[in-house]
């Protein structure tokens, strides 16, 4: 705390994790001689930069742009990009630092990092958009590469701003390097189920703890907070699984519609239109209203899905939940719930999935779509679905292995934290001091 003053977000996620890791430190002294936790939370190098770029009616602003390569002892560094404007030093770092455990849970060959800049998108112009990528990507390709750092999307990052910031890398690389970003489009090196796989994956997830605690997904009430890429595409899924999904929100308020959210009108309104989410209340009719500025965690529900952005979920809104007799929550974002409304819920015996498990379905496919461009080969819809779906299946029992293991049978949090910090500090272990 006192290292990092000005940095709460990280500050958060650090302490949580070290809440959870006393087990393991007990366990494994090793760890502690060789300062294992210590070296795991200063980055190993964090790069910030000035972003100029020009408006559509020519005036000139300034933004600041970040890359923290936080760990990189598991493979090269990966992690998304967030374009947004409380986007700060400590914002990247808490996102860098979680990534670490949840890449390492994934099971696969990636290390942590973060990035992302200041930049409101929200009312830019394409043109505007497209200089602005440009910029950032001027500066920041010199700290790339396919076996170095690979960015992906994340708030305010899409198939768009990958794409202008790809064909700016291979301008200034001179190099097809197809590895060097994931979420790219289908028909220049993209996966299938990449766009899907965030949130596909937080309800693959969802669905394996309910069952290997005796319920299911199928008929229950949903709630998901967001309407951005990990909400859409949670809502999809759960309801492909059966649930009805009642509810999502966006940064001016929510929407609740009793017949169940039409998921075309929404993507029309969120995805291509790119308009507040009260249009969809207005085209859908009777059936769905509109509350401005509210909290979408005041519909009941059965299971509520997070997944717009961090410390989203307070204490107010878990006692809420509880009271509504929600049984699981699962983080679709990264620490979208405050530390205390997570130990009300867990408290509660609500089942809780965190976001470095619930969330890591991207991450992994991001692996895949590197595979894919290794290997010069583009895989069906069904065979990537098929690898997301072994994949959060194996993120799942990784956490509850370590949990049973470490005495906490059914604590995620938990088995997330140690599993993921047992692989990072083994290999920094067998690489020595670095
Ligand atoms: P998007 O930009 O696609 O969507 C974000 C959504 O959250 C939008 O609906 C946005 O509202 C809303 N939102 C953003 N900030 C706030 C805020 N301060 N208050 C209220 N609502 C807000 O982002 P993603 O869906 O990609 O990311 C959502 C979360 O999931 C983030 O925490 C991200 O780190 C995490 N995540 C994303 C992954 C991915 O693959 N994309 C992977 C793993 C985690 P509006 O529409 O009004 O802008």
């Amino acid at each position: 705390v006192r290292r990092n003053p000005y940095e709460p977000e990280f500050q958060q996620a650090v302490l949580e994790v070290l809440d959870n890791l006393s087990p393991a430190l007990t366990r494994h002294p090793e760890y502690d001689d060789q300062r294992i936790l210590q070296r795991l939370c200063e980055p190993e190098r964090q790069i910030m930069f000035r972003v100029p770029w020009r408006d559509d009616n020519g005036g000139v602003h300034v933004n600041r742009g970040f890359r923290v390569q936080f760990n990189s002892a598991l493979g090269p560094y990966k992690g998304g990009m967030r374009f947004h404007p409380s986007v700060n030093l400590g914002v990247i770092k808490f996102l860098g630092f979680e990534q670490i455990f949840k890449n390492a849970l994934t099971g696969m060959s990636i290390g942590g990092a973060k990035g992302g800049s200041d930049f409101d998108p929200k009312g830019r112009s394409e043109a505007e958009i497209e200089r602005f990528c440009q910029s950032f990507m001027t500066e920041l390709h010199q700290h790339l590469g396919e076996h170095t750092d690979v960015p992906a999307g994340d708030i305010g990052v899409g198939a768009r701003e990958i794409g202008y910031m790809f064909g700016q890398y291979r301008r200034l690389a001179n190099r097809w390097e197809a590895g060097v970003m994931t979420g790219k489009g289908l028909n220049w090196g993209g996966s299938r189920v990449r766009t899907e796989a965030t949130g596909y994956g937080t309800v693959l997830f969802t669905q394996r703890m309910l069952e290997r605690n005796g319920k299911e997904l199928d008929g229950r009430r949903v709630v998901v907070s967001g309407a951005g890429n990990v909400a859409l595409y949670s809502i999809e899924r759960a309801q492909q699984l059966g649930a009805n999904v009642v509810a999502c929100s966006d940064s001016t308020g929510y929407v609740v519609d009793d017949k169940g959210l039409d998921l075309e009108l929404l993507k029309q309104v969120k995805e291509v239109e790119r308009k507040c989410i009260d249009v969809y209340a207005e085209r859908r009719g009777q059936s769905a209203h509109y509350v401005r500025d509210g909290s979408v965690w005041d519909v009941p529900c059965d299971v509520a899905l997070p997944s717009a952005t961090q410390n989203e979920l307070d204490a107010d809104a878990a006692r809420t939940l509880i009271d509504n007799g929600v049984i699981a929550v699962a983080e679709g974002a990264n620490m979208p719930t405050t530390p205390e409304a997570t130990s009300l819920l867990r408290r509660a015996g609500v089942l809780f999935g965190p976001g470095k498990a619930a969330n890591a379905g991207g991450v992994a496919t991001s692996v895949l779509e590197m595979r894919q461009n290794a290997r010069r080969t583009s895989w069906s819809f069904d065979h990537a679905e098929q690898e997301l779906a072994e994949t959060m299946a194996g993120i799942h029992d990784r956490c509850e292995e370590a949990a049973e293991r470490y005495g906490s049978p059914g604590d995620y949090v938990l088995g997330a934290n140690v599993a993921g910090f047992e692989r990072v500090g083994d290999a920094m272990l067998a690489q020595g001091l670095i």
